[in-house]
C-alpha cells in the first residue's frame, strides 16, 4: 500500500507522506513544475548553490512553505557535501541557510530534531532523501544519501544519532525513501561495482548486470542497511520513483549533464 500521495497546489507538484500527516508530521518532496526559475533551472528550483537567480529561488521556497502553512524562517538547511556527518538542529538553528547558502549548517548531510515547527530541508537531483520519523519519541530526521552517503552508511549513522540523542528504538522508527536515480538508470563503473559487492557481500541483488552494463539499486541498498539495524521492513516505504526517468517532474544531475536545479525535501513536526 502506498503511504504517500502526489498533490498539486498553486501549480506546485509535490509528494506528501500522507500516512504521517495524521500523526502530526509534514514530510514532502517538491517536484519541478510550478516555479519561476528559467532554463536550465526551470522551474521550481529550490537550491541557492547551483547558479540560479537567488531572488527567484527564495520566492520558490516561500511558495512551497506557504502551501505547508509555514514560512522559510522555520526552515533549517545544511551545506550538503556527500559526507556522513549528522547534526541535531534546535529552534536556534531556524532560518539557517534559508536566505543565503553561507549560513547553512556546514559539512553536514543529515539533520535531526525534536523541535516542533522546525522544517529540516535538503536539496536533491538524483541522490535519495531518507525521511525518518519516530512516533514514540516524536523525533524526525532527514538524510542525503547519494552513492557516497549510501556507501558511508549515512542511514545507519542517522539512526544511531537518533538513539544517542533521544533513546529512539529502531523498531519504532518509520522511514520514507523519496525519489532518486533508480536502478533503471544508475549505471556504474566496474571499480565502484566491486566496492559495492565488497561492502554488501550478502546482497548480490543490489547490483544488476545486463548487456555489459552494471546498475546499482541505491534505494534497496538503503533499505538493506535500515533493516540490518532493526528497522521493521513494514516501516520502510520506498516511493520507487526514478528522477532520471521523469524529466517533466524531476531534475536529474546525471540526465541534465550537471547543470540543473534541485528538488526540496522537507520534514517537520507540527506544533
Ligand atoms: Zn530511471
Amino acid at each position: 500500500m502506498n503511504l504517500w500521495t502526489t498533490e498539486i497546489r498553486e501549480q506546485i507538484t509535490y509528494i506528501k507522506m500522507a500516512a504521517w500527516e495524521a500523526l502530526g508530521v509534514d514530510a514532502v518532496f517538491s517536484g519541478r513544475p510550478g516555479g519561476g526559475s528559467l532554463p536550465p533551472y526551470h522551474s521550481l528550483n529550490l537550491a541557492l548553490h547551483v547558479g540560479d537567480e537567488s531572488e527567484t529561488v527564495l520566492i520558490n521556497r516561500a511558495r512551497l512553505l506557504e502551501i505547508l502553512g509555514a514560512s522559510t524562517r522555520q526552515m533549517v538547511c545544511c551545506q550538503q557535501v556527500h559526507g556522513t556527518r549528522v547534526q541535531r538542529a534546535t529552534r536556534s538553528d531556524a532560518g539557517r541557510g534559508t536566505l543565503e547558502q553561507s549560513s547553512a549548517i556546514p559539512d553536514c548531510d543529515a539533520l535531526l530534531t525534536d523541535s516542533p515547527g522546525l522544517f529540516l530541508a535538503e536539496f536533491f537531483a538524483d541522490c535519495f532523501p531518507l525521511y525518518f520519523f519516530d512516533p514514540a519519541r516524536r523525533v524526525v530526521a532527514l538524510a542525503h544519501a547519494g552513492w557516497k552517503g549510501t556507501m558511508g552508511r549515512i542511514a545507519e549513522k542517522t539512526l544511531k544519532e537518533m538513539n544517542r540523542c533521544w533513546a529512539c528504538r529502531y523498531e519504532d522508527v518509520k522511514v520514507f525513501i523519496g525519489p532518486g536515480i533508480g536502478s533503471c538508470c544508475f549505471e556504474i563503473q566496474p571499480d565502484l561495482a566491486r566496492r559495492v559487492a565488497e561492502e554488501f557481500p550478502h546482497h548480490p541483488q543490489l547490483l544488476r548486470r545486463e548487456n555489459g552494463r552494471t546498475t546499482w539499486d541505491l534505494a534497496l541498498t538503503n533499505s538493506v542497511i535500515l533493516a540490518g539495524m532493526g528497522v521493521k521492513p513494514e516501516n520502510i516505504q520506498d516511493c520507487g520513483l526514478c528522477t532520471s526517468c521523469h524529466p517533466e517532474l524531476f531534475y536529474s544531475y546525471r540526465r541534465d549533464g550537471g547543470i540543473t536545479g534541485r528538488m526540496g525535501a522537507l520534514i517537520g513536526l507540527r506544533w
